[in-house]
């Protein structure tokens, strides 16, 4: 077995012959890689929470809560997945634009932080909290008025409908005073995602907690917490490069410690997606068939887009390939171009496109996808020809553990409803 034929240690055909295709494989070992790296070198007043929406399944948040993450969730379902992940209520917070009355009444019965995005939520939240008898604990997302730059998705200094305009903020009086069920702990920006350079990422830190002290001083807010965002990136594409922690952490920790410095009681944060599940992944599939049209070789896989939609190109209409390999053995063939495709009936169904791979590729090989952690299954359109989500295995100390079970004719009919019409 060499190096580029296994998972986390454990051969491809092992993991193909058990769990079959398509099939996303998280390696452990690298998330607890990622995530310890940035722990050991970030300032101690930085907590780190991780943000299910990059990879929501129960196990990832599980491992990453054994080793000390914190969590944020956008969706009841993803509350719940926090909370049975073994994460207690005042290490979760709750985002998100369009919040319902059932998420925010979760939320305030179990004292979880809700990160609040604008005025209209923040009165229903006073009034809930007021029904319930209880005090909620808010942080204010805010849309700064400067834009930022290095972002494949840039937030800030743009009409946006998440977070309340830094100028309306500034416009306020007593928001305190108007929301007597309100405890209002800090204050949140999110600046974009996809962040490949450290000294931008270092600076939009700086301009958030500048803009954190000027609010608080403004409305008389106690800085309890801060949480400066995030959107450190994964290099996917040839000519990126992954962020080196050392020196985003030699950028970021003066930072830091000048605020800490000057309020010695407020927790940061710093919201991680893709930057700890990203490198984990990978996603595998098998080629079922290969053809030529019109000069160009088509490899056609048991999965494509319906799984891996990222791979179509991020925030980018110049499709660009993820790194992909042949998985399941060493092949001393000559490297040509292929278009890796999945089953789905339009053209866009490529997640490789005059992607190098062995001129000797064939039927039953298996091709990885990788750097696929954050934004698969959960980010396609999994239900798209009635395909289903696919299985996840998790890799913990060497052992593969089926983390989500593929879905099957039964599980994606379960939810429709037969009407007879005879
Ligand atoms: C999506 C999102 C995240 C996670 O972003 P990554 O780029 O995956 O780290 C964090 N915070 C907010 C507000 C988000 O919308």
């Amino acid at each position: 077995m060499s190096e580029s034929t296994a998972l986390g240690g454990v051969p491809v055909t092992e993991l193909v012959e058990r769990f079959g295709t398509p099939l996303y494989v998280y390696d452990g070992a690298t998330i607890t890689d990622r995530y310890r790296q940035l722990r050991e070198r970030l300032h101690p007043a930085v907590r780190m929470f991780y943000s299910l929406k990059a990879n929501p399944n129960i196990s990832v948040c599980a491992l990453l809560h054994s080793l000390g993450a914190s969590a944020e969730v956008s969706s009841l379902t993803e509350l719940v997945t926090a909370e049975r992940a073994g994460v207690p209520a005042e290490d979760i917070m709750f985002l998100g634009p369009g919040k319902s009355r059932t998420e925010l009444t979760a939320c305030l019965k179990g004292e979880v932080t809700l990160i609040c995005e604008s005025f209209g939520e923040l009165a229903l939240i006073d009034e809930l909290a007021a029904e319930l008898g209880t005090t909620a604990r808010v942080v204010l997302r805010v849309n700064p008025s400067f834009a930022v730059k290095g972002s494949g998705l840039t937030m800030g200094g743009k009409p946006r409908q998440f977070g309340i305009d830094e100028t309306a903020l500034l416009a306020e009086s007593d928001l305190a005073g108007r929301h007597p069920s309100v405890r209002l702990r800090g204050f949140q920006a999110y600046l974009g995602t996809r962040f490949l350079s450290e000294a931008m990422i270092a600076e939009n830190t700086a301009r958030i907690l500048d803009l954190a002290e000027r609010l608080g001083r403004h409305l008389a807010v106690d800085l309890e917490v801060v949480d400066v965002g995030g959107g450190l990136g994964v290099a996917y594409f040839a000519g990126e490069q992954d962020l080196d922690i050392a020196a985003l952490t030699d950028q970021l920790n003066p930072v830091f410690a000048a605020f800490h410095a000057r309020h010695p009681q407020t927790a940061l944060v710093m919201e991680l997606g893709r930057y700890l599940v990203g490198h984990s992944g990978t996603y595998a599939v098998q080629v079922r068939y290969v053809k030529e049209s019109m000069g160009e070789r088509f490899a056609v896989a048991d999965g494509g887009t319906n799984h891996h939609m990222a791979a179509v190109g991020i925030g980018s209409f110049v499709k660009r390939n993820f790194p992909m390999r042949l998985l399941n053995r060493d092949s001393t063939a000559e490297p040509v171009k292929w278009n890796v495709t999945g089953p789905l009936c339009t053209p866009n169904d490529t997640i490789g496109k005059a992607v190098e791979l062995p001129g000797d590729l064939r039927p039953g090989d298996v091709v990885g996808v990788d750097r696929s952690g954050a934004y698969g299954p959960t980010a396609s359109p999994v239900h798209f020809l009635s395909h289903g989500y696919p299985a996840e295995v998790l890799i913990h100390q060497g052992e593969p553990r089926l983390v989500r079970s593929r879905d099957d004719v039964e599980s994606m009919l379960a939810a429709q409803i037969l009407h007879d019409f005879r």
